[in-house]
């Protein structure tokens, strides 16, 4: 007679087979659907059917369907209303419908069977095949797809108010883009199978009868069956799926379902920390059973945070031996360094790529914290309260300009971590910190330290600043910041208004203290130190040789600015003296333009003029020949057109820089050259 020819790679459960599906538009197969065919060896007549689902591209384009053992052939099975046969038990191995093969493991099922189908000429042929199956995830046993009867919840009725409170933003993601992959999920939810048939797990509180065949669903076990009155019950043995007490736990770790003190207290809870792929498992199943069993959502804001990987961006992992182990990072640099590096490196929601040498940079910063306010301890004399600290009324420009600098930070801090930044907000305190208050504060302070008269409001702006400085970084740097802290606080007249730092208010920003004048001074004192920095720095003058400088502002109101700040000037820029000028001096001189005051220093005696000439003319020559080398390969289209886009961006910048340094170096030449 006809026969059909499919492929499979898992012969055994041909005997399951309830039917044979070729796709409706396969030529090949048009006549024989709805035609029954003969089961070899089982003997079963299996219609063939038509659906969509089959490819008539793989294998022979007719595909043999075993609604019990595989799930895609379920879904066709239940399409059609095929029967589904079971021929395994849940140990894979063959059961009463595998007829002559009941009793044999999978394996060796499938080497009888194949012999069987040999000697009775049905093999047409067997060649290899690779394919992917499900394994164990801890013994790495091939799963083997079955049909049993499970547990499942319905979900529809949990979701749809679970949807609502994350459209409505009553329960908010950061970055908000996992809203939307929330709600496509919920609104695709399935029902959810919670049984499990292993071991370890929550017992389900069912029991069956032995009399009825009927169960009970009951916290405690019931005495006699309600269905008929038997006492003889057993429960059941599957046991719950380890998310369906997960996803209690917002409420279950504080006593629930007592009403507790703690449950009062703190549910809800405000903020869920976690990674993004457990906003299934975990996060969608929390508010689900949050709003179901409390009436209330377990929390109102997500934080999903990236992944910590390594410099390549590959996951860490045992087999590959990238892992970074904190406990060692802990031994080596110290938890603050440990904090401090993730927090700072990290970018809301994005991996992060980290390797050991960051935590080196992450225990030099924390060094660093601790000598600068170390430092300014050194230079507190007075004594103060805590309260007198709190309004300084600054005259000094440069106190002026600091606590200005400061609240503009705070409020900056502020407003990243309400919105879960935390990256942000410890790289914005960290450019607070290191360029400003170390850098310019801390020096510029130097020469003042000494002047009785402006000494308290410096002692009290170092006051001030610190302990700001350190609230705002306690929550990255908690030791070390607790431990300086607590230096401060013995400083103080009668301590301060809390005991430790980690219980410590927030220092919110302070709007009295901006002050955009002291800003716009300050900054014009710091672009004319660059300027000469910039012109020692070119001409190398030694450290501690100290320059004489003319100004010309092009404002008068310039002129009382660069006048207080004569001895601050002198400091930081290493000058003997400053003196406005109406004309470029006399003689040889640097010369640099900062904001509108044009800046004069008079190199006689400061600098060996005809040798820097000649190097710098030197220089020039050989930054021109690079130059124009580096421009004939870029305007050689064989170049621009074959070599990497990267690479042409690397040698337009390494044009651009050149360009500037010689620039720069024509500019000190004409100087040096022009009297
Ligand atoms: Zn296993
Ligand atoms: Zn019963």
């Amino acid at each position: 007679g006809d026969y059909v020819v499919v492929a499979t790679t898992r012969p055994e459960t041909m005997l399951g087979d309830t039917a044979v599906a070729v796709n409706p538009a396969d030529e090949r197969y048009r006549d024989v659907i709805g035609k029954t065919l003969v089961l070899p060896i089982i003997g079963r007549e299996i219609p063939v059917i038509a659906d969509e689902m089959v490819d008539p591209e793989f294998g022979t384009g007719a595909v043999k369907v075993t609604p019990a053992h595989d799930p895609n052939d379920f879904e066709i099975g239940k399409e059609h209303n095929l029967p589904a046969v079971v021929v395994m038990d849940e140990h894979s191995v063959m059961n009463e419908n595998a007829g002559e093969f009941a009793g044999l493991d999978r394996y060796d099922a499938r080497e009888k069977i194949v012999e069987r189908m040999k000697s009775l000429g049905l093999i047409e042929k067997i060649e290899d095949y690779t394919h992917s199956v499900g394994h164990c995830y801890r013994c790495h046993t091939e799963v083997e797809p079955y049909l049993s009867d499970q547990w499942f919840v319905r979900m529809k009725p949990l979701s749809e108010p679970a949807i609502a409170v994350v459209e409505r933003d009553i329960v908010r993601f950061h970055p908000p883009r996992w809203k939307k992959v929330y709600l496509e999920w919920m609104h695709n939810i399935r029902d959810w199978c919670i049984s499990r048939q292993i071991w370890w797990g929550h017992r389900m509180p069912v029991w069956w009868c032995d009399e009825c065949g009927e169960f009970t669903v009951a916290v405690e076990k019931p005495k006699v069956c309600p269905h008929c009155g038997s006492d003889r019950l057993h429960q059941e043995t599957d046991v719950l799926d380890t998310w369906f007490s997960s996803w209690l736990w917002p409420f279950s770790t504080m006593g629930w379902p007592d009403i507790t003190d703690d449950l009062q207290h703190f549910y809800p809870t405000d903020i869920l920390v976690t990674a993004p792929e457990i906003i299934f498992f975990w996060v969608a199943r929390m508010i689900m059973a949050g709003i179901h069993f409390t009436g209330q959502v377990p929390f109102f804001d997500v934080l999903i945070h990236g992944t910590v990987r390594d410099k390549l961006g590959r996951k860490m992992s045992k087999s590959l031996g990238n892992g970074i182990d904190p406990v060692e990072i802990i031994e080596e640099y110290g938890k603050d360094a440990l904090r401090y590096t993730l927090i700072s490196q990290s970018t809301q929601g994005q991996d992060l790529f980290i390797s050991v040498r960051d935590f080196e940079l992450g225990r030099n910063f924390v060094n660093k914290l601790w000598n600068a306010v170390r430092f300014a301890f050194l230079n507190i004399d007075g004594q103060y309260s805590w309260y007198e600290i709190q309004d300084i009324s600054p005259t000094l420009p440069i106190n002026r300009w600091i606590l200005s600098r400061l609240e503009k930070a705070k409020a900056d801090i502020s407003n990243s971590l309400s919105d879960f930044r935390v990256g942000e907000a410890s790289r914005r305190l960290y450019q607070f910190f290191w360029n400003e208050f170390c850098d310019w504060y801390l020096e510029g302070i130097k020469p003042v330290l000494g002047n009785q008269d402006t000494k308290p409001e410096i002692e009290k702006t170092l006051l001030y600043t610190i302990d700001n400085i350190l609230r705002l970084y306690h929550p990255v740097i908690p030791f070390v910041t607790e431990e300086l802290w607590q230096k401060l606080r013995g400083n103080y007249i009668g301590g301060m208004e809390s005991e430790h730092l980690v219980v410590a208010d927030w220092p919110d920003p302070y709007d009295f203290y901006i002050d955009e004048d002291a800003e716009r001074e300050f900054e014009l004192i710091k672009q004319i130190v660059y300027a000469i920095r910039n012109i020692r720095g070119e001409l190398s003058i030694p450290r501690g040789k100290k320059a004489e400088l003319f100004f010309i502002p092009r404002d008068e109101s310039l002129i009382p600015i660069l006048e207080r700040n004569h001895s601050l000037l002198l400091f930081l820029a290493e000058l003997s003296d400053m003196k406005i000028a109406n004309k470029k001096p006399d003689g040889v001189v640097g010369s640099a333009i900062a904001g509108d005051v044009e800046v004069y220093i008079p190199l006689e005696g400061l600098v060996d003029i005809e040798s820097e000439v000649r190097r710098i003319k030197k220089e020039i020559e050989r930054l021109s020949g690079i130059f124009s080398s580096t421009g004939r390969r870029l305007s050689d289209t064989n170049f621009t057109q074959k070599a990497p886009e990267d690479v042409v961006e690397r040698e337009k910048e390494k044009l651009a820089e050149i360009k500037a340094k010689i620039d720069k170096l024509s500019k000190t030449l004409n100087d040096l050259t022009s009297v």
